[in-house]
């Protein structure tokens, strides 16, 4: 059995509709950040005892490529869009590449409107096209898992991917279709205007940090670019692929809710300096 004491933070509603066993399994899954558990040991409203000094993390300036200078000087694909519930609109027929031939569902995201954290994969799998909603399959489940355990609530944060419709066989999305999809990340992000983005996989870390990227090579790293706080890590289907990979991802959550917890604001107007 878990500490009791060692809970992480999060929702008590949410923690109430959870089994035990659920609960164990969770906390058997990923050991508590200290600052999460302090954070939990804390009476509502006062500083946490025991919480562990922030650091600010290190950070590399990522290239700026030039649709997210276009971006930035509101050269907007979406000029009509003032909300994220008119882009869908906008989305909802999208013939822009061929992934629309086979989809059920544009899966446009779902989560806070103005969520400080926004994680970002790569497409849909049968069950998002399925249900129209983004990582609710295995690899869904565990990001749940890594969310609780990292003290936040999935209804705190905004989740999307890359593309917007299931590519076939799930293969991964091709450049082209990901390049057809990414003024409509982008559209999300200027709604949204995350201060902190976690990119689950390869292909959000090239579309977002750097087109050369390896995720063996950049995960853990924190970029800054577009106002942004940019951390890539393994996506969880990799982790259901491959276990050892749970740790590294683990530790990079931590990292996230570090950053969180540092307050770090959306830097927006001005170009990110090189
Ligand atoms: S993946 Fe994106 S660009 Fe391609 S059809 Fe779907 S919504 Fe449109």
């Amino acid at each position: 059995m878990p500490d009791a004491r060692n809970a992480p933070r999060m929702p008590d509603t949410e923690r109430a509709r959870m089994p035990d066993t659920e609960k164990a399994a969770q906390l058997s899954l990923f050991d508590p950040h200290p600052a999460v558990t302090a954070a939990a040991l804390a009476p509502s409203g006062q500083a946490a005892p025991g919480a562990p000094a922030l650091r600010r993390p290190e950070v590399r300036k990522a290239p700026v490529d030039p649709v997210f200078l276009a971006w930035r000087v509101r050269e907007d694909p979406f000029p009509g869009a003032s909300t994220l519930q008119e882009l869908q609109q906008q989305m909802a027929g999208c013939r822009r590449c061929v992934l629309h031939e086979h989809r059920t569902t544009v899966v446009f995201g779902e989560g806070n409107p103005n969520a400080r954290l926004m994680l970002v994969g790569e497409g849909p799998g049968a069950n998002e096209d399925a249900t129209g909603r983004p990582f609710v399959g295995a690899a869904g489940q565990l990001l749940d898992r890594i969310l609780w355990a990292a003290g936040f609530a999935r209804d705190e944060v905004y989740i999307a991917n890359v593309v917007k419709c299931r590519p076939p066989g799930n293969r991964l999305p091709e450049p082209s279709e990901a390049a057809a999809c990414f003024p409509c990340l982008l559209t999300q992000m200027r709604l949204i205007k995350p201060s902190l983005v976690v990119c689950l996989g390869a292909l959000a870390t090239q579309t977002l940090v750097d087109s050369r990227a390896r995720i063996t090579k950049v995960r853990g790293e924190w970029y800054e670019k577009a106002g942004m706080r940019i951390l890539p890590t393994f996506h969880p289907a990799a982790l259901l692929r491959d276990p050892s990979k749970k740790k590294p991802v683990w530790e990079d959550f931590k990292k996230v809710r570090e950053a969180h917890d540092l307050g770090y604001a959306h830097q927006d107007g001005e170009p990110v300096s090189r």
